[in-house]
């Protein structure tokens, strides 16, 4: 094992804006990071330059929960050296010899200082071939070392832990995320998560027909665990009222109204929290009312943005997501809704459906429904609780 004593931490499209948002998002991404790593109890100092973080601590558990913050690309525990071949070589030596591998290959970077990559690769691969009696191998090496030689200071280590990429969470603006209680929609609430946007969740509260509000608040616990501090507002409103009436009028198109009716409610929740969007679990045809007809003649003049992230995933790709969020075992056995007629429409006419939601008077009903909301905070202590002392 090496004796880690920080962890550099890199981040993928961040460094492909101009420096302003750079900058921002650079702050957002460090901040996540410091809140979750304090969350956890790892003592750490941190640090920005250079194309990365660096979080000082000697902590093993540091890397793991960087790499679950989102935007970051990958993390690799290190071992601080002086920029000097022979401080490097001995380092890396100390390395192989834990492992004494069959074979091995020196992975050099360098920038600021005098020496070359080549130099770096020849000089501590000596080193440690000489020390070990490990060949090297470049192609398919036991052991990989990697060098960073800066100016000031180099880096060695051997692992790189694979993060779970994105944007930092709160670079975006936050949307409104509606959730059944299925497998699909949490996941896709963290598709949106992962690309940087906070979210609100809101679940229809569809008793007697369907009852997942308690899916519906563990998932939101599990998807808390993901915010690095922020706190998720999750909404429920009554909605079997509206399936009542829409169910008793026009039996076959009773999802489709019914999911107009979501809408409406939802662009009016969206002005209360100051959401940006409208998001859902959709997937192209998964079950008989998620067809693009149907899309349409939902969506048509409802007038905000709908998201649907999980649009072009298969099931199996969603329940591995669901299994790497955590939520897949919450939402296994959420029973689907009895008001789903036995033939449900697939090909939705836009025309009839908007004439029916006037009928029906489904905008006024959305009004009505929405002063029904609950809001419970769910989460840990608020992001502006952070103790930002522990910068150098
Ligand atoms: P899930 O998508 O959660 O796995 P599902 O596939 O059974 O559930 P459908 O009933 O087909 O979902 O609904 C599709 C989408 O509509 C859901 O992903 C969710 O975004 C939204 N939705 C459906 N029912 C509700 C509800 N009761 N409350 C909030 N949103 C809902
Ligand atoms: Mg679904």
């Amino acid at each position: 094992m090496i004796s880690q004593d920080v962890v550099l931490v890199r981040y993928g499209e961040i460094t492909l804006k101009d420096s302003w948002t750079r900058q921002n998002w650079e702050r957002i991404l460090a901040g996540n990071i410091a809140f979750s790593l304090k969350r956890a109890g790892v003592e750490h100092r941190m640090e920005r330059g250079e194309g990365r973080i660096f979080v000082h601590t000697s902590d093993l558990l540091a890397s793991e929960i960087i790499a679950r913050v989102f935007g970051v690309v990958s993390a690799s525990p290190a071992q601080t050296v002086a920029s000097d071949l022979d401080e490097i070589s001995r380092a890396a030596v100390e390395l192989a010899l834990l492992k004494k591998p069959d074979s091995f290959a020196i992975r050099p970077r360098r920038s600021g200082v005098s020496f070359s990559s080549e130099q770096i690769g020849r000089v501590v691969g000596d080193a440690v071939r000489i020390a070990t009696g490990s060949l090297v191998d470049l192609d398919r090496p036991e052991m990989e070392i990697y060098v960073e030689a800066r100016r000031g200071r180099s880096f060695i280590f051997t692992d790189i832990v694979k993060g779970v990429g994105g944007l930092p969470l709160g670079s975006q603006g936050t949307m409104l995320v509606l959730i059944s209680g299925g497998i699909d929609s949490p996941v896709a609430a963290w598709m949106m998560m992962k690309r940087g946007c906070p979210v609100v969740l809101l679940h229809f509260d569809s008793r007697p027909y369907a009852d997942a509000i308690e899916q519906c608040t563990r998932c939101s616990e599990v998807l808390a665990e993901w915010t690095s501090g922020r706190k998720i507002d999750f909404i429920t409103i009554p909605i079997s009222r509206g399936i009542e009436k829409i169910a008793a009028h026009y039996p076959k198109a009773t999802c489709v109204l019914c999911r107009r009716l979501m809408y409406r409610i939802a662009t009016e929740v969206m002005e209360i929290k100051e959401c940006l969007g409208v998001v859902t679990g959709y997937s192209m045809g998964q079950v008989a009312s998620q067809t693009a007809d149907n899309i349409l003649a939902e969506q048509a003049a409802v007038g905000v943005p709908v998201f649907h992230p999980l649009i072009s995933l298969d099931k199996t790709e969603i329940v591995d997501l669901a299994r790497k969020v955590g939520t897949y075992g919450i939402t296994e056995e959420t029973k689907s809704c009895t008001a789903v007629p036995k033939k449900p429409m697939t090909r939705a006419k836009r025309d009839e459906i908007l004439r029916a939601e006037e009928v029906l008077g489904l905008r006024e009903m959305a009004k009505d429904l929405v002063k029904e909301m609950i809001v419970t905070r769910i989460g840990q202590k608020d992001i502006a609780d952070q103790d930002k002392s522990n910068w150098i």
